[in-house]
């Protein structure tokens, strides 16, 4: 259970690495993206930094882009669905339950982490 933490938590938490390496006095600018859900996300760039032309959903996951008007389509094959059908065809039950729950804890606390 230690695994994705250990990535978040030099971003949420406040080391004096992590601070200067996030660049907290350099001025920011905040960008909108939407995805095909409508959901509006806002990450911040550099200001000298060019800003993605898509940019990952932290509520769903999906592409977002842009243009409210018409984001980016869901992906077909998400990296998710692939992983969940591997469980799924070795399942011995129980056990790929467990695999699958801990699965989904994990993106739930990642996506909260990005939120
Ligand atoms: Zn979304």
């Amino acid at each position: 259970m230690s695994g994705g933490n250990a990535i978040r938590g030099t971003r949420v938490g406040a080391g004096p690495m992590g601070e200067s390496e996030r660049g907290e006095s350099a001025p920011r600018r905040r960008v909108s993206y939407w995805c095909a859900n409508g959901h509006e996300s806002r990450p911040s760039f550099a200001l000298d930094a060019e800003e993605p032309e898509h940019w990952d959903c932290p509520r769903c996951g999906f592409p977002a882009g842009r243009n409210e008007q018409s984001p980016p389509a869901p992906p077909r094959n998400e990296p998710y669905k692939t992983h969940l059908a591997y469980v799924k065809e070795r399942r011995s039950d129980a056990d790929g339950e467990a695999i699958l729950q801990e699965a989904l804890a994990k993106l739930r606390k990642q996506r909260e982490g990005d939120f």
